[in-house]
């Protein structure tokens, strides 16, 4: 009823008004959140499918926001990226990675599984002195190259030419594993995987889901797989829920995997509690 008193111009010009100052605000307190401490980051355990220990984890970002609950990346990566934030949430990242690991080795056995893998955006990668930025963070603070690995898109491997596949480069002869992630999803990854320089793979999840009831795709990523060995790179698999999934995956010779059937994300305290006992339940 409203609307019809204003008419629709005047309100179409409400409206956007309150969505521009909706969004300003979201900015505001993002930029708040990055410079005060307010981003988290959170640990996805990754398990050996042989055995299902816990071998290693992923970190995934996430802002804790007053009124809207825990926010996903996905809420607020695009923001980030628009206004130009996705370098500094990159470098706080791997900076509490760091610290994070640094604290742990100190309070766990020599054996704990200490090894996270970092994602870092296609815009990350085209900054030109990236791959020396990062090396010097994991340096400053301490922690053994080994425990950091970095997980890519193959959207990044598309172009071969630009600073990316150097970065990557500097990194692996740096002695960092770097991982393609989402693999399968992209268009190249044939005429590309031999030349790249990573030694993991990450299957995406929306092969995992589809397994259990998709024959000419368990031929697909059955071959994946063996390339990829054949490569000399092991295989990750992603968003892994039940035990169709996991045993079709095992079989096929899938070395790791990821997904709520063995956790999800764990804050800082349960991933040390998950890093105490890294043997299934
Ligand atoms: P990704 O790298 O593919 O991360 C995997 C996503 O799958 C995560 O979502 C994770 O919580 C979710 N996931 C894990 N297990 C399962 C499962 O069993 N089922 C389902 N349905 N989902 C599962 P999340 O944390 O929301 O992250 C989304 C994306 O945001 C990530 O996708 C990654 O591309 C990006 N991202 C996360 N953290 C960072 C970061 O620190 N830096 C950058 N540049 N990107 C990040
Ligand atoms: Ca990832
Ligand atoms: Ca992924
Ligand atoms: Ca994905």
């Amino acid at each position: 009823a409203r609307r019809s008193e204003r008419g629709p111009i005047e309100f179409f010009h409400t409206e956007m008004h309150a969505a521009a100052v909706r969004a300003l605000q979201v900015e505001a307190e993002l930029r708040k959140a990055l410079t005060q401490g307010g981003l988290q980051v959170w640990y996805q355990p990754i398990v050996e499918l042989a055995n299902l220990r816990t071998t290693s984890f992923e970190a995934l970002v996430r802002w804790p926001h007053p009124t809207l609950g825990l926010l996903s990346p996905g809420e607020f990566i695009p923001l980030a990226e628009a206004l130009d934030l996705i370098h500094d949430i990159g470098t706080l990242v791997l900076e509490r990675v760091c610290a994070d690991l640094r604290e742990w080795a100190g309070r766990l056995p020599a054996d704990a599984p200490l090894r996270v893998s970092v994602n870092l955006s296609a815009r990350q990668l085209a900054r030109p002195d990236l791959a020396a930025e990062l090396l010097a963070a994991i340096d400053r603070v301490g922690v053994a190259r080994e425990r950091i690995r970095f997980e890519v898109t193959e959207s990044v491997l598309a172009h071969p030419d630009g600073p990316a596949i150097d970065h990557l480069h500097a990194l692996r002869a740096a002695g960092l594993d770097i991982l393609i992630d989402d693999f399968g999803t992209g268009y190249s990854t044939l005429s590309y995987l031999h030349t790249m320089p990573c030694n993991q793979v990450k299957l995406d999840g929306s092969f995992v889901r589809s397994l259990p009831y998709d024959q000419r795709l368990r031929a697909i990523v059955r071959h994946s797989i063996e390339l990829a060995h054949d490569l000399g790179m092991t295989v990750v698999a992603e968003c892994i829920e039940d035990e169709a999934q996991l045993e079709i995956l095992r079989a096929m010779g899938c070395d790791f995997g990821q997904g709520y059937l063995f956790s999800r994300p764990l804050d800082r305290d349960a991933t040390f509690n998950r890093l105490h006992n890294p043997a299934p339940e």
